[in-house]
């Protein structure tokens, strides 16, 4: 009885607790931390990370250095401890591989033609080279390729890219065939990385005895093959030129003042890259995620020039590679500078500068991933109270986005960890026109000022935050029993 007396209570606690205000209650008068925190300044530092100079923060580039380089100064003007094995920077030791037009060559011939690609019209993110005479094509769909026991064996399996991440990578472990060489359709060039190449984690394991995939983007050698006639494909793929690459995670902490609780963890991060330059535009990415980066930097100044240091310890954190796919994120997961079984907390900033919401204007207002899945969102909304902002759970967005974006790494390994934002859709997400003159300054002080008021809270709370028991969050109350269970 007392069991479901126990989790009734917390249930009712909790959803009391997130009970959402309707608008945004008035702020209460600022204290030594939330008044620390200025527009002009978010202003000053996005300026600048999101200014042409720095390209839009391709990875890799020398805009993106450029903003590690920023980033680690203001940890640097912040008084925090470095926390990298390069100062403030935790480096990934990575290679960049890259191929030159022309350098994937295939020969088609389907329906009597024979066809030859424009010099971009395919490519490979594979290093091993490829010389395949012409060879029978099969064309199947994604799920007969899959379901195939040994038709593609030695032939060219040519199958339509979908519209799934990772996609080559998948068909290559889950195949049952064993062909020559893989043909994936992908016209819109979703799989491909351009002429800008790709990173190479040395530390992950290369399946040397899949077959190589190869990216189709000429739309009529595609149109040929997807015929099903009679076909065949010969490949000639030059090795790519593969450089050293450094990635660096930015990472500076506050140490707590509690002799027990500063070795513990509370995480506050944001993603610094972008999508930099493309087809000969910048993409400067001042929302995304210039708001969240230049967020962790203010809010660092603030909590390290308060006279007391809160309990436990804040680490401040600029990812890498998030726009290549949650890079920096699942780095520093596999190799923590702080011990996860420690590490109370992650609360990741995104889009938190843009008001225009693609679904209506989000004014004093924000909103988190996994809004009930963990004790945070109750820090949280006594925070928004505090500081102003209507803090709300979004119907969709907050289970669809979860997994999606870079609290998912620690999420994953038990942390409870999310991302805050404020508007999940904006007019100008991966586009040219994200600049830093469209974001609203006085608004994203007021979301930095419940920000901080929530990491203090946390930061301390003798109590550390934990999940709840809402069923989508089952798997991470499991993932975090079994840290704890690994002391
Ligand atoms: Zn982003």
């Amino acid at each position: 009885m007392r069991h479901i007396v126990s989790a009734l209570t917390l249930a009712i606690a909790c959803s009391s607790a997130l009970a959402e205000a309707p608008t945004a209650s008035k702020a209460l008068p600022l204290d030594a931390l939330t008044s620390r925190i200025s527009a002009d300044s978010l202003r000053g530092h996005l300026s600048f990370l999101s200014s042409d100079l720095l390209e839009g923060r391709g990875t890799p580039s020398r805009g993106v250095d450029l903003a590690a380089e920023y980033i680690a100064a203001q940890f640097r003007r912040a008084g925090l401890e470095a926390a990298g094995d390069d100062g403030y920077f935790q480096s990934a030791n990575w290679q960049f591989a890259q191929r030159k037009d022309g350098d994937v060559a295939l020969t088609i011939t389907a329906g009597g033609k024979t066809m030859s690609l424009p010099a971009n019209g395919a490519s490979g993110n594979f290093v091993d080279p490829v010389s395949l005479a012409a060879t029978p094509a099969v064309f199947m769909s994604w799920q007969a390729a899959l379901d195939d026991s040994g038709a593609a064996n030695g032939k060219v399996l040519v199958v339509p890219a979908p519209a799934i991440s990772g996609a080559a990578a998948q068909l290559q472990s889950k195949l049952k065939s064993t062909p020559a060489l893989i043909v994936m359709i992908d016209r819109e060039r979703r799989h491909s990385r351009g002429a800008g190449g790709w990173l190479i984690d040395p530390a992950q394991p290369v399946n040397k005895s899949a077959p190589p995939v190869v990216l189709l983007h000429a739309a009529d050698a595609a149109a040929a093959l997807e015929a099903g006639g009679a076909a065949t494909v010969a490949a000639n793929v030059v090795a790519p030129e593969i450089k050293p690459v450094k990635l660096r995670n930015v990472i500076g902490v506050l140490r707590g003042s509690d002799p027990a609780l500063k070795n513990t963890y509370v995480m506050l991060s944001a993603h610094y890259d972008h999508l930099g330059i493309r087809d000969g535009e910048i993409f400067n990415g001042a929302n995304d995620d210039g708001s969240g980066t230049v967020s962790v930097l203010e809010i660092a100044a603030a909590m390290a020039a308060q006279k007391e240091r809160p309990r436990r310890s804040i680490v401040f954190i600029a990812l890498f590679g998030e726009e290549l796919g949650l890079l920096g994120s699942r780095y520093y997961a596999r190799n923590p500078v702080f011990p996860l079984k420690d590490t109370v907390a992650n609360l990741n900033l995104e889009q938190v500068g843009r008001t225009d919401d693609s679904e209506g204007a989000q004014v004093n207002s924000a909103t988190m991933t996994g809004y009930d899945y963990s004790t945070i969102g109750a820090t949280l909304q006594r925070a928004g109270r505090q500081t102003g902002v209507r803090f709300y759970k979004h119907p969709v967005n907050s289970d669809r986005y979860f997994a999606r974006s870079d609290n998912q790494a620690l999420a994953d390994a038990g942390v409870p960890a999310h991302t805050l934002c404020v508007a999940f859709g904006f007019p100008d997400y991966h586009g040219k026109d994200d600049t830093w003159d469209k974001i609203d300054y006085d608004n994203m002080a007021r979301v930095n000022r419940m920000v901080a008021v929530a990491l203090r809270d946390i930061a301390n709370n003798r109590v550390a935050p934990s999940w709840t028991n809402v069923p989508n969050a089952a798997k991470y109350l499991d993932a975090s029993r079994a840290l704890k269970a690994a002391k």
